[in-house]
């Protein structure tokens, strides 16, 4: 049976870590971390993952305050909008939920969010430190919650051999140069590799993040294998589940992390600490 990666453990660390950054910050006559969301409609997954900030924002002492406006909205009203935001000194950091309407130019937006609130990690200046390795300033939430749980379970990256499956800007590339940068060997996969079987099977660590609910199966994984899930998605009979076949896939790898209960259960944790080191 593999050692469980729980990601509940990680975030409950971080909080901790949080709540004393947040006291200082109050001690030191600073303002309350205040995150902006800027809700675009009332699309129900927005919504969902809206109100689980709020009570992750609540629990730790971080103020938080809902933009809701309209999808018709044009790209150059955003824009003006996010200059407000980016001018409220009572605003830290700003999180503006995607995808946006299309008829919005995400890449107009990205430019215009100041680099300092960009909580979120969308402004292009920000995923450029990452690619230069300084992994200091703001990170994206999720490569960098599959990071933390990697971290805080002491599991040794120098010199491993770690395969990514998902080449995006939000997940696979960010997160080869988080590992680069701790010396690991770093291969990305995606829908044209071929012998995926053959390259997860010589990995020590294997990262996927593809949202194909069960995909990995056992044949991709050996008894040595460290497998952090990263997909979300829903199976047919409508439950939550990652893209590794866990049920099947648990009693034979080293170690995994569970889908719900993993890498999500981080990625929040991870934004919310982004505001309060903002505010700092
Ligand atoms: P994405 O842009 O759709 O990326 C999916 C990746 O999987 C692509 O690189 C794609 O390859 C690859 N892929 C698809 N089918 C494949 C196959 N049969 N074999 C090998 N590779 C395959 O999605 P994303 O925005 O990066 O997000 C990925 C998943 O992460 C989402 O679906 C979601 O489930 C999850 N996610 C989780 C969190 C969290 O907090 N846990 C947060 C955000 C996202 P190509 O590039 O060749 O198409």
């Amino acid at each position: 049976m593999a050692e469980i990666l729980k990601g509940n453990v990680v975030a409950a660390r971080i909080k901790e870590e949080m709540k004393n950054k947040i006291k200082k910050i109050e001690e030191e006559g600073g303002i309350k971390p205040t995150i902006g969301i800027v809700r675009l409609g009332s699309n129900p997954s927005d919504i969902s993952y809206e109100k689980s900030i709020i009570k992750n924002c609540d629990d730790i002492g971080i103020k938080s305050i809902v933009f809701e406006k309209d999808t018709s909205m044009s790209t150059e009203e955003l824009v003006n909008f996010i200059n407000w935001l980016n001018n409220n000194d009572d605003i830290s950091g700003i999180l503006l939920f995607r995808p946006l309407p299309k008829h919005i130019d995400e890449e107009i937006i990205r430019q215009n969010i100041a680099p300092s609130k960009d909580v979120d990690c969308m402004h292009p200046l920000n995923l450029e430190k990452i690619f230069e390795g300084n992994l200091d300033g703001f990170v994206p939430a999720t490569p960098w919650a599959a990071m933390e749980i990697l971290l805080h379970n002491n599991i040794e990256l120098e010199g491993k051999n770690v395969v990514i499956v998902n080449r995006s800007m939000v997940v696979g590339k960010p997160l080869a140069m988080m590992l680069l940068e701790k010396n690991a060997t770093v291969t990305i996969c995606h829908s044209r590799t071929k012998k995926l079987e053959e390259i997860t099977r010589n990995a020590d660590i294997v990262i996927t993040a593809l949202g194909k609910p069960k995909f990995f199966s056992r044949e991709y994984f050996t008894e040595k294998s460290i497998v952090i899930d990263v997909g979300v998605s829903t199976t047919e009979d409508g439950k939550l589940s990652g893209d590794v076949d866990y049920e099947n896939v648990v009693d034979l790898v080293d170690k995994i992390t569970p889908v719900p209960g993993g890498v999500g259960s981080v990625t929040t944790t991870i934004l919310l600490n982004q505001v309060v080191n903002a505010c700092k």
